[in-house]
Formats: structure tokens, sequence, C-alpha cells
């Protein structure tokens, strides 16, 4: 489908980057700085698993971009460039214009230009996969397996309005325009904090990316780092969107819901002034939620200290 692939460069291939060999070649090319090593993650976004059919193209494709961006942060690395494979059930311009024009203005934004990728009719539904590639200074990416006990425990932003909009536009929960309208860009337009997140090599421990649900993410650094973790419901960050709605629900959302992209890490309490100061020069919202403590598991505690039972966890890949 010749004149199809020339409809998909015009809308994807841009000039290479300085000192880059980008769109055009076998292999796209660049060299990283002395002294850094390259960190680099990839992600599959499936029609109607991960995306509605009818979420708009332009905001889709900003997050395709901004998901990927969120696993750089997760390790402290800047991003250098980024790939795209799309697979397609037909060609259909207007939907790549808009979606391209979103890719690109987060590629921009976030200096990752894209510099290479592949595309493919499918036989049904769009399957969109991204790599991005950043890099972290030598030996300091941020890892799960770095908490150590009496660490604090942070979060950047605020949690459960990805989660309270995907159940109103899923029908799970029944329409409320006001508060799907508050909480739609949490879902559809996701900012993760890669310019703050790369500071934070030689300050913060460990780190992950909240993709599944703070507790299911947190709980991947508790394994890896082998510890617990105390977490109190009153120090949450709680969205604006979720104010008034039953507790169970709010709690639900905040603790198990996925589609978040904001950061979870661990630090010594020493860092607190530096973590705040970098968090207010990087205009982010930065709330400590617990700390690290021996043993195994996460225990969230409510007002009153007692535990917080959750009936699930966070996002399963394979349900
Ligand atoms: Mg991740």
């Amino acid at each position: 489908m010749p004149k199809e692939f020339d409809l998909i460069a015009q809308y994807f291939t841009r000039p290479a980057p300085e000192k880059m060999v980008g769109v055009g070649d076998d292999c796209a090319i660049f060299s990283l700085r002395a002294g850094y090593d390259m960190a680099t993650s990839t992600d599959l976004l499936l029609e109607g698993r991960h995306f509605f059919s009818d979420v708009d193209p332009y905001l889709l494709g900003r997050k395709a971009l901004a998901v990927n961006l969120s696993d750089l942060a997760a390790a402290g690395a800047s991003a250098r460039a980024c790939l795209l494979s799309l697979a397609l059930p037909s060609v259909d311009e207007a939907w790549l214009a808009a979606f391209s024009r979103g890719f690109l203005e987060m590629a921009d934004a976030y200096c990752c230009p894209l510099i290479g990728g592949d595309t493919t009719r499918s036989l049904d539904h769009i399957t969109i996969g991204v790599t991005v590639m950043g890099e972290v200074p030598s030996g300091k990416a941020l890892l799960r397996s770095h908490a150590h006990i009496d660490d604090d425990i942070w979060v950047s932003d605020y949690l459960g309005a990805a989660d309270l909009a995907l159940r109103y536009l899923s029908g799970s929960l029944p329409m409320d325009a006001q508060r799907l309208h508050d909480s739609r860009a949490a879902l559809e337009n996701p900012a993760p904090p890669v310019a703050f997140a790369q500071h934070l090599p030689g300050v913060a421990h460990a780190a992950i990316d909240i993709s599944d649900g703070l507790a299911q993410d947190l709980g991947h650094i508790l394994k890896a780092s082998q510890c617990g973790a105390e977490v109190h419901w009153p120090m949450l960050p709680v969205h604006a969107a979720l104010h008034g709605l039953p507790l169970p629900l709010q709690q639900e959302a905040v603790l198990a819901g996925g589609d978040v992209f904001q950061l979870c890490f661990t630090a010594a309490p020493a860092q607190r002034e530096k973590l705040q100061a970098l968090a207010a020069e990087h205009q982010i919202a930065l709330h400590r939620i617990g700390r690290i403590i021996s043993g195994a598991g996460l225990r969230v505690l409510d007002q009153a200290g007692q535990p917080i039972l959750l009936a699930h966890q966070g996002f399963d890949h394979f349900a």
C-alpha cells in the first residue's frame, strides 16, 4: 500500500535532530554522552484494552508517548529519542493528522524526538507501540530494589482521578458530568514529571511510576527491596474530583486506580527539604505518604490507625 505509506511518511517524518540519524535509514543512530547509561523502555497500547475506540486521537498521541516518558522518569533518566510502531486497520487521514500532532507535540515538549518506527496494516483494531530511550548518569539510575528501612515514601501529583474518569467512561459508575469533566484530563492527558525526576538520582533511593495502582506499584518496590511499608490514608493526595464520594470508592480509586503516570519513590528523611525545593522549582505537587519499614507488604492505615483492606490491588494485565 504505497500511497498509505506516503501518508504515514507525511505525518511522522521529520528532519533528524543534529548529530542523529533519524527516519529514512535502516537504523536510527545517536551517541550517548560520556559518563551516561542508556535507559530504555517500551509499551504497547491496544484499542479496546488500553484506550477507547472513540478517544480523541490528538490526546491518544500525547498519551502514547507520555506513558513511556513516565518509565524514564521512574529511572531518573532524561529523554533522548523515541521510536513509534503503528498497526492500523485502515488509513484515516483525519485520525493520523490528529494523532501525529499530539505525539509530536509531546515529543517536542519533552525533548524526545521521533527518530524511527514502523507501520503496517492490522487485521482489526489499532495497536500502538512506543519505545523511548533516555540517559542517566552511569550507575545512578533509580531502581525498584534500592529502598532503605526508614525511608520516606513520596508520590507526585494527586491520585484517583484517572480511575474515576475510567469508571464513568466505561459505565461502571453512573455518569456524573461535572466529576467526569474534573477527572478526565488525568486519564487522557497524563503529564509525567520527567524534568523533576532527572534530579532524583543521588537524592532518592527507589522509584517506580504509578501505572497499575499505588498499592500494586509500591508493592513492586517492597518486593524488590525486601522490605515493608506503612502508608497513612490522611496523608494521601486525593484528587479534588473525588471529594465527597463514598470513602470506600475514594480509597479504591486512590490506592488501586491505574493510569496515573506519576512517581512513587523513597528517600532518606534527611532529603525532605531538598525534595520540597526541587518540587517547588519544577512546580510539582509532592506528597509524603508514609515510610519504609522492616518486614514485608504494604499496610495502609486509616485516620484511626486501622488497616484499610482493598477488594482490588490494581490493574491486572491478564485479567
Ligand atoms: Mg513503569
